[in-house]
């Protein structure tokens, strides 16, 4: 018997990378796997049928996590198909780097809306079927960068310092009605986001990690299993880094 079995899990931007992970792991333990993403193109397609391996239904949804009527539509498609929603990740997450003081208004605002805004939105039209369900599990995709500050990425870092703080505070809100809200802050993880690095800026990060490595997508999402099941039943409003101590 998996630790997720007969739970329906809602995850955002999961076709490839950690939210990807996710619906591999959260499959594997037994759960129906709903996920979103830009587009369904073939990477979708492809972590369509590999999480249908494990024997349970899965659809992906083309929905832009930033844009508020987008999601409540997307909300309302998963409960009419699947019926109910045990867990919610907020993992849909991108990067505009820049200094502050070269950062355009532009870079701001598209990083506060999908890395932020879009938990908002998702929390919003998940909570109040969590709440009819007594019991659900959220989780916030949030990084080291929100934990300690990162230079140029005054955006990036103040939406995963958010969303730590929108996690506690729906953590309170909803407690009373079995609802947990919990953050994930991961450090260096290899996947199509770190790729994107230059090599020596990487190698200078691994140089800094007391592990001497990235992490792995599956290492994330063994700590997201942990959140969604009953494993952690009485974890809420907290935050579990996953960083190779390299924030401690
Ligand atoms: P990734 O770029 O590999 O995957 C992110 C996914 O989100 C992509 O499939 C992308 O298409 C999707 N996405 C982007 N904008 C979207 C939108 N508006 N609506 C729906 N989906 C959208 O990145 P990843 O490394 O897998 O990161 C996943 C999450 O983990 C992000 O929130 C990221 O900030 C966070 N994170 C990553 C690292 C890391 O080292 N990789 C570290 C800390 C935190």
């Amino acid at each position: 018997m998996g630790l997720l079995e007969g739970k329906v899990a809602l995850i955002t931007g999961a076709a490839r990378g950690i939210g990807k992970a996710i619906a591999l792991k959260f499959a594997s333990e037994g759960a129906d796997i709903a996920f979103t993403d830009l587009v369904i193109d073939a990477v979708a397609e492809e972590t369509v049928r590999e999480v249908e391996a494990f024997g349970h239904k899965v659809k992906a949804y083309a929905s832009d996590a930033s844009d508020f009527e987008a999601s409540q539509a997307t909300v309302s498609e998963v409960v009419s198909e699947f019926g109910r929603i045990d867990v919610l990740v907020n993992n849909a997450g991108i990067t505009r780097d820049g200094l502050v003081m070269r950062m355009s208004e532009a870079q701001w605002d598209t990083v506060i809306a999908v890395n932020m805004k879009s938990a908002f939105n998702y929390m919003h039209a998940v909570v109040p079927v969590m709440a009819r369900q007594r019991g659900g599990s959220i989780i916030n995709m949030s990084s080291i960068a929100g934990q300690m500050g990162n230079p140029g990425q005054v955006n990036y870092a103040a939406t995963k310092a958010g969303l730590i703080a929108m996690a506690q505070s729906v953590a309170k809100e909803m407690g009373a009605r079995g609802i947990r809200a919990n953050a994930i802050a991961p450090g260096f993880i290899i996947s199509d986001m770190t790729a994107a690095l230059p090599e020596k800026v990487r190698e200078e990060y691994i140089a800094q990690i007391p592990l001497k490595r990235g992490g792995t997508t599956e290492e994330v999402a063994k700590v997201a299993l942990f959140l969604a099941s009953d494993l952690s039943s009485y974890v809420s409003g907290q935050v579990i880094p996953v960083n190779g101590a390299l924030y401690c």
